[in-house]
């Protein structure tokens, strides 16, 4: 029996064992030179299939879902419920590339480069599985009540907190979550409190605290006490974070429960 989205799983998961019913992936064609890079970045690491390996070995889905990478004209990742598919677009990579950059600024240059890089794929992972997110609702016609926002938020989180490797896919999220809200405080965000999305700060307290909340122990280094005052995540978030993991882990857990695999 498959036990919850957010439990820990072997350091090795499954492979995938059904044929068909999957996340699929396929890169398009960069159209500019910038898009290109990026293509080759993904392609190379093997990025939308690290992810859609892993998604497959989680969750059984009612048709191929196809995962494409392409050019879009703009920064984005996005679930079209027409063509029912994931796309990440090419230009997320490249407009996240400098913002981790200036994040990994110790250790010798190609230290700072393959950081930045696993940043980008930890990002890419989050990006697609929050994707994903909204699909399931969409094909498996999920109830959601509140943001399917923050639902789609809460599932990346669920699939990303089970092992190591994805642990720190997590973590690169809320450090993109962590510059889009420093880069929020500087100008004028009035416009953005009508969008669906939660505030970039919001999305990075969240995570944090649901990535505190999946284990405490290892994570007790981010609450902000006396004796830690460098902490990030607010003590009084902090002692709710616990049960705000379990209740999200039980809600997605119980509406994906026929479709779970492990
Ligand atoms: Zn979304």
């Amino acid at each position: 029996m498959p036990g919850t989205l957010g439990s820990p799983l072997p350091e090795r998961c499954p492979t995938a064992s059904r044929p068909g019913l999957e996340l699929v992936v396929t890169y398009e064609a960069g159209a500019t030179q910038e898009d290109q890079q990026a293509q080759q970045f993904l392609q190379t690491n093997e990025v939308l299939e690290g992810v859609a390996a892993h998604a497959n070995s989680r969750i059984a889905l009612p048709h191929d879902i196809p995962l494409t990478g392409r050019s879009c004209g703009e920064v984005n990742a996005f679930w079209d419920p027409k063509t029912q598919s994931i796309t990440l677009c090419y230009e997320l990579i490249s407009q996240f590339a400098p913002v981790f950059s200036a994040q990994n600024t110790t250790g010798t240059e190609a230290q700072q480069t393959r950081a930045t890089e696993d940043d980008l794929i930890g990002f890419t992972n989050s990006s697609v599985l929050h994707e994903l997110g909204h699909g399931l609702i969409d094909v498996y016609g999920l109830a959601t009540t509140g943001k399917e926002e923050d639902a789609a938020d809460q599932l990346a989180t669920l699939l990303l907190v089970g092992d190591s490797l994805h642990r720190e896919y997590a973590v690169s999220a809320i450090d993109a979550w962590g510059a889009l809200a420093a880069a929020d405080q500087q100008g004028d965000i009035s416009g953005k409190f009508s969008d669906e999305h939660s505030l970039s700060a919001q999305r990075f307290y969240n995570e944090i605290c649901w990535l505190y909340g999946s284990d405490p122990s290892s994570f007790q280094g981010v609450v902000q006490t006396a004796e830690n005052p460098d902490g990030v995540l607010p003590e009084t978030r902090a002692a709710r974070c616990p049960a705000e993991f379990e209740q999200m882990n039980d809600a997605w857990s119980t509406l994906l429960q026929s479709y779970l695999k492990s």
